[in-house]
């Protein structure tokens, strides 16, 4: 093995969380994300193959001290192979923390196998309960199937099963009591993430954008919600609320309102081999070229360093001269 370095940033950050994108493609198409139409998938070929993501993941556990690895897309479930690759990330040494945050299509036939070959956790997506809303906010038919999948990750037990949810103006913004209602019955953990400007179709609007302040007044009708100081955040993105005394507890993760970036310790692959040091970067690192082209892991390892050490202080979104980065959410992996 070669000498072990960290991902450290020139603001004293290390990322330890890699966030791998398996695939830009989806099965949903959620407003705040995509076009109705989709996108123009990458094409195979730009994709890392399974075996080149291993040797990435390798390099990042055995040299880099990435301790935690989080499937992403795109929708990774749509990743032929993902059973296989996660049973190979298992068996890495150190062995990373393995999760997958996922919009549960498919999670009903996958969550057991995928158990078996070692993801410990799951994430899953959910704005909302009603059938019609669901249609309108994905462009798909699929409320049942999710939630499906979040009950057959919970009997599989990819513990504690988080739910993420977003909240659109106008849409599903009166969900907030339910949405919660329904996690504290099923004992799953409910975050609600504010909506950031990752759309395709650059659509996003700070003035449409439910804030957390607005979240936590919807919630504060029903719930009496106390900020949970019993666990230190560390770099976790999202505040933790106490729910009525406890221990049951919703999180907000407040991207634009409450900027966290100063305890960051998030990287990003790409599904075509790209290091991103943020999800907001501008700039991306190109190790697939290295990869293809025979370089040694020494030299993936230190570019990869390399690409992490150059990341910038902040996102930027509350700067006045804030750009979106060209790649959407889907592809960038979130
Ligand atoms: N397809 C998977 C899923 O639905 O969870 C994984 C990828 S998806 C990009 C990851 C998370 O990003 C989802 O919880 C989704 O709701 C969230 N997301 C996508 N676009 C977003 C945006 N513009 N603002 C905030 N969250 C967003």
């Amino acid at each position: 093995m070669g000498k072990a370095i960290k991902l450290t940033d020139g603001f004293g950050r290390t990322a330890t969380d890699l966030r791998v994108s398996l695939t830009d493609r989806c099965n949903l198409r959620c407003s705040y994300c995509m076009p109705p139409e989709g996108l123009d998938w990458l094409p195979n070929p730009e994709l890392l193959t399974d075996d080149e993501l291993l040797r990435l993941l390798n390099v990042a556990v055995t040299r880099l001290g990435v301790t935690q690895v989080r499937f992403t897309g795109g929708e990774p479930l749509l990743r032929k192979g993902l059973v296989g690759i996660v049973a190979r990330a298992a068996a890495l040494t150190p062995r990373p923390e393995l999760s997958l945050t996922t919009n549960g299509i498919g999670l009903a036939r996958l969550a057991e196998p995928l158990r078996e070959a070692g993801l410990d956790r799951v994430n899953v997506s959910l704005d909302t309960l009603t059938g019609p809303t669901f249609v309108q906010l994905a462009r798909r038919d699929r409320l049942a199937d999710v939630l499906a999948g979040m009950a057959a990750a919970a009997a599989a037990g990819l513990t504690p099963v988080k739910v993420n949810a977003v909240l659109m103006r106008g849409v599903n913004d009166h969900e907030a009591v339910p949405l919660l209602r329904f996690c504290l019955e099923h004992g799953y953990q409910l975050r609600f993430i504010e909506q950031m400007p990752l759309d395709a179709q650059h659509g996003w609007r700070r003035a449409e954008m439910v804030t957390a302040d607005e979240i936590m007044a919807a919630l504060s009708e029903e719930y009496v919600l106390k900020p949970d100081d019993t666990a230190d955040r560390g770099a976790a993105p999202a505040e933790a609320f106490l729910v009525d005394g406890g221990p049951a507890r919703v999180g907000i993760i407040a991207s634009v309102t409450r900027p966290f970036c100063g305890s960051c310790d998030r990287v990003r692959l790409t599904a075509d081999g790209q290091v991103r040091n943020c999800l907001f970067a501008r700039e991306e690192s190109d190790l697939r070229g290295l990869l293809r082209s025979g370089a040694p892991d020494d030299k993936l390892a230190s570019a990869w360093q390399l690409a992490v050490a150059r990341k910038l202080p902040g996102h930027g979104i509350n700067d006045p001269g804030f750009l979106q980065p060209a790649r959407p959410m889907s592809a960038i992996g979130g």
